[in-house]
């Protein structure tokens, strides 16, 4: 392999300038390589192995120079980690090591040069001749790809069943017998400016703050509505006040009218929901069973649940 001056050289070209960055991706690369049994990245070896990167940062585009590993030839894959680190995978033999960059080698560096008061300037030059294990951990993995992540012809082409745009290479994503792409199953980083313009500005405009969407929930037993919005608040409310009289009123009902509601959700579910206590202080009270309040924070749980995901869902195509 080509020693690092000139590696260097090659990969402040593609990247447009020398950076401490490239000193790390060169040595990160020439490390890596040497690690899994690569000694010709860009002749005879050129199709025995794949770089994962974890970062889009100044060391990638030195990753790409030294291995000529490439996005468009699929042999380097970005996994979006923020992390400055790298994993080397040797297709024939298996072999896969990761190296990570060294939190501790920014300090070092600066002890190294310690006249220089650039601190960027001391890295570049101290990241030339820091030993291997001052500037990396490296460690074996074992990294499984698929065949649908491989160079080569792309494996499938489908139609997303919601967009009709195509989708390559198995990206799509099967939902309740649907095919969709996955900014269509998912939401994508995008938002459709045409699916927002379906209302005009001046609708949106004149909607502005009571533009959202409503979802409705209840809970069925044999076909009958026998739980939702109006049942939980009652139950929160004698939950809280520990008083059928006072709950009603909060809802804006009368006792009877409370009174029977809770019967027949008794009726219908099998179970007492209240227990009523005589005499005391206030005249007697009531107190939900704990079978109920456990029910009850269920139901609050799912309700909470599903209206952030229309929520969220609705301001993805809605744009707001
Ligand atoms: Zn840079
Ligand atoms: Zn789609």
């Amino acid at each position: 392999m080509p020693d690092l001056e000139r590696l260097l050289q090659e990969s402040a070209k593609v990247h447009g300038h020398l950076c401490a960055g490239q000193v790390l991706g060169v040595r990160m690369s020439m490390l890596g390589l040497n690690a899994i049994g690569i000694s010709d990245p860009k002749g005879k070896d050129r199709k025995d192995f794949i770089v994962f990167v974890e970062i889009d940062r100044c060391a990638t585009d030195a990753i790409q120079s030294v291995t000529g590993c490439t996005l468009g030839k699929r042999t380097l894959k970005f996994v979006d980690y923020g992390k400055m680190a790298a994993t080397f995978v040797n297709l024939k033999t298996g072999v896969a090591v990761r190296v990570l960059a060294r939190e501790d080698s920014r300090q070092k560096a600066k002890e190294y040069f310690p006249e220089i008061a650039d601190r960027y300037e001391a890295q570049l030059k101290a990241y030339k001749i820091m030993p291997d294990a001052e500037l990396f951990e490296t460690s074996r993995v074992r990294v499984d790809i698929k065949p649908e992540d491989m160079p080569g012809r792309p494996l499938g082409r489908v139609r997303c069943e919601a967009c009709g745009e195509y989708v390559q290479d198995r990206r799509e994503i099967m939902r309740d017998g649907r095919i969709l792409c996955r900014p269509c199953a998912n939401g994508g980083y995008y938002k459709d400016e045409d699916a927002a313009a379906f209302f005009s500005p001046s609708v949106m405009q004149f909607l502005h703050n009571d533009f959202g969407i409503r979802s409705k929930l209840w809970i069925e037993l044999e076909g009958e509505p026998v739980f939702g919005r109006g049942r939980m608040f009652l139950l929160a409310a004698i939950d809280r006040w520990g008083s059928i009289n006072r709950a009603a009123r909060e809802a804006g009902i009368s006792y009877r009218k409370a009174w029977s509601y809770i019967k027949a959700m008794e009726d219908r579910l099998g179970i007492r929901l209240v227990e009523r206590r005589s005499g005391g202080k206030g005249g007697g009270g009531a107190e939900l069973t704990p079978g109920i309040r456990d029910f009850l924070s269920r139901y609050e749980a799912i309700e909470k649940d599903i209206r952030k995901a229309a929520d969220e869902r609705f301001n993805e195509l809605f744009g707001q």
